[in-house]
C-alpha cells in the first residue's frame, strides 16, 4: 500500500509538499479550512504574487537554525523554482531580482499548482478544518476535524500562521506543537504596518508618496529604506515601512522610543532643495507656501506639513511681519525629514507574515520532528521568516518540497 501523507493546509507550502510527496508515490491528502486552497497566495505581492526572488540571501531570513535554512533553501532553490513553476506551464520576469508571473496575476500560479496537484492525483478536502493530531493504536496517526476522524503513516504541517485577514489565518500551528511537546515561538506580526501618534494623520489618509524611511531607535540611526510609502489614518504602510517592521517591533518590546524620518523628495539633497526654492520664490515671490509646495508634495501632504512647520498655506514667504529664513529653514528641513513617532505595530490580521513558529531545533533536515517520527512542518508554520521580496513565498516552495519528499521517502 501507499504511504497515506495527511497535508495540513492548501498554502503555498502544503500544495508543494503535496506534489512532490505524490511524484514520489504517495497517497497524498490535503486538509483545508477553506472551501478553496490557496486564498493567501492569491492575495500576495497585492494579487500580483511575487513568487521568489533572484538575489535572494539566506542571510537575510531570521531563524533559530540559519544554517538549516540555508540547506533547505539549496535543496529546492530560487532558481529551482522558476524553472519549476515555467515547467508546469508558468512564464515569469523578474524586476530588479523579484520575479512575478508574467500575467502578473496570482491566479496564474495557483490554477497551474492545482493542476499539477491534481495531475499527481492529490485529493482535496476542503472546508475541513482540523482541530488535533494525535497518536492511534493501529495508524501513526489520526487527524480530527470537525467532521471527521482521518488516519496517516505521516503528517505534513502546513497550516501557516496567524498573519493577514485572509480567512483561514491559524494558531494551529502553536495548538499542534503544545499537544507534541515540540518548541515553539510565538507567533508575532512582522512585514506589518507602524501605528503613529501623530497629528498629521487625519489630513494626509490615503497619501501614497515615494519616500525616504529612516529608522531611528532611542534617537540613534538604524537603518533607511526607500520605495512607496502609504501614509493612512493610524500611521504609516507599505514595503520600505514593512521592511523596517522587524526591528520597530524588537525596539518597541524592549521599551525602547522608535521615531521615522521621511524625506518626502530622496532623489533631491538639501542642498538641490534649498536652490529649487530659491529658484521658485525668485520667479513668483506672490506665491504662498501651499502654492509653492503644490508642485511638491501630493495635496494632502501640504496640510500636514504646513501644519508641522507652523505656517499657514496662504501666507507668502516675503510677507512683512514674517520670518521668512526661519520658517522657510524649518519647512525645507521637514520635506527631506519628517518625524513619525512609532507607538507600536498593527495587528497580527493586518501583517503580510509572522515571526515564530515551531522551532528548527525541533525538526531534523528532512522538516521531520525529531521526537515524532512521521511528523513535519513546513512554510510559515517554522520559526522562519524573512523580508518582503519574495522570500517568504521561497521559503515555503522550498520547506513544502523538503518535507513532502520526505515524508514520502524520497532522497
Ligand atoms: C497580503 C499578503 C501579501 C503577501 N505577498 C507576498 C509576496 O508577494 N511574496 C512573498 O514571498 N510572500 C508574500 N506573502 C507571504 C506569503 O503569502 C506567506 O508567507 C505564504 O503564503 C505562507 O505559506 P504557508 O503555506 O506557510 O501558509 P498559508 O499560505 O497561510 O497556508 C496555510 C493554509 O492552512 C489552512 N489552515 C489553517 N488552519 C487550518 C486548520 N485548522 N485546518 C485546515 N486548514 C487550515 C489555511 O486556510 C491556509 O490555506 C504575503 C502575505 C500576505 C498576507
Amino acid at each position: 500500500m501507499n504511504k497515506r501523507i495527511m497535508i495540513i493546509g492548501g498554502g503555498a507550502s502544503g500544495l508543494m509538499a503535496a506534489v512532490w510527496a505524490a511524484r514520489f508515490g504517495a497517497s497524498v491528502t490535503i486538509l483545508e479550512h477553506n472551501e478553496k486552497p490557496g486564498k493567501k497566495l492569491l492575495a500576495s505581492g497585492n494579487g500580483k504574487c511575487n513568487l521568489t526572488n533572484r538575489m535572494l540571501d539566506p542571510s537575510q531570513y531570521q531563524s533559530d537554525r540559519p544554517e538549516l535554512v540555508k540547506k533547505v533553501l539549496h535543496a529546492f532553490s530560487p532558481e529551482d523554482t522558476c524553472r519549476w513553476f515555467e515547467k508546469i506551464g508558468l512564464r515569469t520576469f523578474d524586476r530588479q531580482g523579484w520575479v512575478y508571473p508574467c500575467t502578473e496575476q496570482a491566479s496564474s500560479v495557483l490554477e497551474l499548482l492545482l493542476w499539477e496537484a491534481e495531475r499527481q492525483h492529490v485529493h482535496f478536502k476542503n472546508k475541513e478544518e482540523v482541530l488535533a493530531v494525535s497518536r492511534g493504536d493501529d495508524d501513526p496517526f489520526l487527524i480530527r476535524t470537525k467532521t471527521w476522524e482521518y488516519a496517516a503513516d505521516a503528517v505534513i504541517i502546513a497550516s501557516g500562521s496567524p498573519a493577514s485577514a485572509v480567512r483561514g489565518s491559524s494558531e494551529l500551528a502553536r495548538q499542534l506543537a503544545e499537544s507534541f511537546r515540540l518548541p515553539f515561538r510565538p507567533f508575532r506580526p512582522v512585514l506589518v504596518p507602524l501605528q503613529a501618534s501623530d497629528s498629521a494623520l487625519s489630513v494626509w489618509n490615503g497619501t501614497r508618496v515615494h519616500a525616504g524611511v529612516r529608522l531611528f531607535i532611542d534617537g540613534l540611526p538604524h537603518r533607511e529604506e526607500t520605495g512607496e510609502v502609504q501614509l493612512t489614518s493610524y500611521g504609516i504602510s507599505g514595503i520600505p515601512v514593512f521592511q523596517l517592521s522587524r526591528a520597530v517591533s524588537a525596539a518597541l518590546d524592549a521599551q525602547k522610543q522608535v521615531t521615522l524620518l521621511l524625506d518626502f523628495l530622496p532623489e533631491v539633497s538639501e542642498n538641490e532643495l534649498e536652490e529649487l526654492w530659491r529658484e521658485r520664490e525668485l520667479y513668483d515671490s506672490t506665491k504662498p507656501y501651499g502654492l509653492l509646495l503644490a508642485g511638491l508634495l501630493p495635496e494632502r501632504l501640504i496640510p500636514a506639513v504646513l501644519a508641522a512647520a507652523g505656517l499657514k498655506k496662504n501666507i507668502r514667504p516675503s510677507m512683512e511681519d514674517h520670518d521668512e529664513n526661519g520658517a522657510v529653514h524649518v519647512l525645507l528641513q521637514l520635506l527631506k525629514e519628517f518625524p513619525v513617532r512609532i507607538r507600536k505595530t498593527a495587528s497580527p490580521e493586518q501583517a503580510q507574515i509572522c515571526s515564530g513558529g515551531i522551532c528548527l531545533s525541533a525538526l531534523q533536515d528532512s522538516l521531520c520532528c525529531r521526537t515524532v517520527p512521521g511528523l513535519y512542518a513546513a512554510g510559515e508554520a517554522v520559526n522562519v521568516d524573512g523580508p518582503c521580496g519574495g522570500y517568504n513565498l521561497q521559503w515555503a516552495w522550498s520547506s513544502g518540497f523538503v518535507a513532502g519528499r520526505a515524508a514520502a521517502g524520497g532522497n
